[in-house]
């Protein structure tokens, strides 16, 4: 979900894996860090602010350089990372005039990677006197409105819902963060009594309000009131602080946070966290995780697939292994930004339990019917309808997070906003008790009306969204084509190849073209059924389970029967009959599990010659024979559990393959007594009736079309891409 409340942008980030199969964290580091008897601290940022660069830029390229060092700082601001501003003068383009202009974050971006163009530029005087369209909360709306009437320069950066806290602060420069360690004392019954300790007055203290112009109101009455102050925490959200240049801006912001991390440290030191471990983190989660997420995302119906993410970092394993675990994810997130990632609560699981599908499904579906009691018990006349229902944050002590949603980043994301709330819940925890966001306030920001009209106004997701496809073969010619046109569509895919380093190339470009998050790669030889096994379990753990099958892995041979040996026969059967047979086995169960979804699809890539005879390459032919066979008996076999199995022929895919490469150009070039170069395409090309050369691109879009809704009515079918061969015309 997109959220223009506050602080939080429409997110570009993308991280996931970045090499092969290396999801995890280092074991070891991760269960030094939960140890029984300590907790785990929070960072200490200092400032990297350098004069020499600094002297350098423009007061609004300064205001880009403050915002960009707090924002690309973890340590500083988490993902997002809030909103900057300063007020420079400038001249009106129009008068010539010499006018004050609010350069303040706009909506969307992150303040870590926001370029000059991020921010919303206007007329401060308008701003101010917005002020006499404003009678009282209720207008909080209709302010937002008025936003865009102020716009200076013709600057199109749409002005965030939080513009009123920079515009009625009679200060040049304005930082407002969220940091863990400031939100750990904003949502802490001992917060405010810390503030006044840490800061002895200096940093002031307003109650819950959501934010908005008549925040914006509240924050300048009490600073015109407290005149002392130099900053101002906002309970259960974060902090707002300024100062007389960027500089002094930037450090100040950073040394409150490393204040209110140094003292929450002292505090934490004293005792474990969340009333110690209940659960150690089980040395076995990453395969617990695989068997579980699949079927957790079984139970999750609803309009549209959910991906899955799960992580194993330290402050999931010491928060789900606690003693207080129970009692706090029951409260919920804090920050406005967490919750709206994460939803009202998590779910949690008894890690006894986790092998009973009944427990799951009962559990998916409690957590459904609390959900809905929630909207029934705080809608409002106007309320949009209520949406989906399933939860977003699964924890399991021992095992860790597991978060959900309809596109891989997102759920990653929204894992990653559940550590920051942990982080939170930990240090709130250790100063008094933590408060979470009241239940119908965090719902008047979940069902926003701003919002919801830019929801419906978000286009439709693509057709492949949701879906998880594995491609065996993924690093060859069609493998890859098939890849491709998938993710294009918008789908997660798994490239899984034998060569291992030729897997992680196709990756790494593809991660290049349409993000980290949603391509993984895993090495798999299809003839060894333990390696089948752990691709599909690595698929389970990093995306949640598996929708589509490709199964295109093969190799190809020729030689005449009296020169076809054993082995040569066996190896054909090896990969290209058995290898079908393992992967088609041991992705059934996954595919099972999305039934009640729409159901599932298989598509195996055949062959010409598994309907057309070949001479001098009959262990080739009769093993693509035999798998298209198989295909038709698993499409008998997976209609009742909705998993369709289809087949695409391809001949003579000359372009980017990996067979073609080897000696079957060579024996194939031999066997029609021609040239094994241009010579060689142009045969085949001759040869087909339409004389177009057959491409990967090609295959990739009948494997596609069958892997896609569009064939949803096709089961047992093979369409042939073979740019036409009368000896394969199906009959
Ligand atoms: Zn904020």
């Amino acid at each position: 979900m997109q959220s223009s409340w506050l602080c939080r942008p429409t997110f570009t980030g993308q991280s996931g894996s970045d090499s092969m199969a290396q999801s995890t964290q280092d074991a070891m580091t991760v269960e030094t860090l939960v140890a029984a008897d300590a907790a785990i601290p929070f960072a200490v940022p200092t400032s990297r602010w350098d004069d020499a660069h600094a002297a350098t830029l423009s007061p609004a390229e300064l205001l880009l350089y403050r915002s960009n060092l707090l924002g690309s700082d973890l340590t500083v601001t988490n993902f997002g990372g809030g909103n900057t501003s300063a007020k420079l003068t400038q001249t009106d383009p129009l008068s010539g005039a010499a006018v004050e202009v609010l350069w303040v974050k706009g909506s969307g971006g992150d303040i870590g990677s926001m370029k000059l163009d991020g921010f919303a530029t206007l007329y401060q005087e308008k701003l101010l006197g917005l002020e006499a369209h404003y009678a009282g909360p209720d207008d909080d709306d209709k302010m937002v409105g008025y936003l865009p009437h102020c716009t200076f320069n013709l600057n199109g950066r749409a002005a965030s819902i939080d513009t009123p806290l920079h515009s009625l602060l009679p200060f040049a420069h304005v930082d407002h963060v969220h940091p863990d360690a400031i939100i750990a004392l904003a949502a802490s019954s001992g917060g405010e009594a810390a503030t006044q300790e840490i800061w002895g007055g200096k940093i002031g203290w307003l109650p819950w309000k959501r934010p908005g112009y008549t925040l914006g109101v509240m924050l300048r009455d009490y600073v015109r009131a407290n005149p002392q102050v130099e900053g101002v925490m906002l309970a259960g959200h974060g902090i707002i602080c300024w100062a007389d240049s960027a500089k002094a801006c930037y450090e100040h912001t950073v040394q409150l946070i490393a204040d209110a991390a140094n003292y929450l440290n002292g505090k934490l030191a004293a005792k474990p966290a969340f009333g110690g471990q209940k659960v150690a983190p089980n040395p076995d989660r990453a395969t617990i995780a695989a068997d579980l997420m699949p079927r957790l995302r079984g139970f999750m119906t609803g309009a549209r697939r959910k991906l899955g993410h799960w992580s194993d970092d330290a402050e999931a394993l010491e928060f789900a292994g606690s003693v207080e675990f129970e009692r706090l994810a029951a409260l919920g997130t804090s920050c406005p930004d967490h919750f709206l990632r994460t939803k009202i609560a998590p779910l949690t699981l008894d890690p006894a339990r986790l092998q009973d599908d009944a427990y799951l499904a009962e559990k998916i579906a409690d957590y459904r019917a609390m959900y809905a009691a929630y909207y029934e018990r705080c809608k409002r006349a106007n309320s949009p309808a209520m949406r989906d229902s399933n939860p977003v944050v699964v924890l399991v002590p021992g095992v860790g997070r597991i978060t959900f949603a309809t596109d891989k980043t997102t759920a990653r994301l929204a894992g990653e906003f559940y550590g920051n709330a942990i982080n939170v819940m930990r240090g709130a925890e250790a100063i008094g008790e933590y408060i979470a966001l009241d239940e119908q306030e965090a719902f008047d920001i979940e069902y926003w009306l701003l919002e919801e009209a830019k929801l419906q106004r978000m286009p439709a997701p693509k057709p492949m969204v949701g879906k998880i496809a594995l491609v065996t073969g993924g690093a060859g010619g069609i493998g890859a084509a098939t890849a491709a046109r998938f993710l294009r569509e918008g789908a997660c895919v798994v490239l899984a190849d034998r060569d291992a380093s030729a897997a992680e190339d196709v990756r790494a470009g593809f991660a290049k073209q349409f993000g980290k998050d949603v391509v993984r790669a895993v090495a798999c030889d299809v003839t060894d059924e333990a390696q089948v096994q752990a691709a599909f379990a690595y698929a389970a753990r990093e995306f949640g389970g598996l929708d589509i099958l490709v199964a295109n892995a093969g190799i190809a041979s020729s030689a005449p029967i009296e020169q076809t040996t054993l082995e040569l026969w066996d190896r054909n059967f090896d990969v290209l009959a058995q290898g079908y047979f393992l992967t088609a086995k041991h992705a059934w169960g996954l595919l099972k599990r999305m039934k009640e979804q729409g159901g599932t699809s298989v598509v195996f890539i055949g062959s010409k010659n598994a309907v057309a005879a070949a001479a001098g390459a009959s262990a080739y032919a009769s093993a693509k024979a035999a798998a298209n066979h198989l295909a038709r008996c698993l499409a008998l076999e997976g209609a009742p559990e909705g998993i369709r199995v289809n087949v695409v022929n391809p001949d003579a895919v000359i372009k980017g393959s990996k067979i073609w490469d080897g000696d079957w150009r060579k024996e194939r070039a031999a066997s029609n007594k021609i040239d094994a170069g241009e010579e060689l395409e142009a045969h085949y090309r001759n040869r087909s009736m339409l004389k177009r050369d057959v491409l990967p691109e090609d295959i990739a879009e009948a494997a596609y079309w069958l892997g896609s809704e569009a064939s949803a009515k096709s089961t047992g079918n093979m369409i042939n891409v073979d740019a036409g061969n009368v000896q394969a015309f199906t009959r």
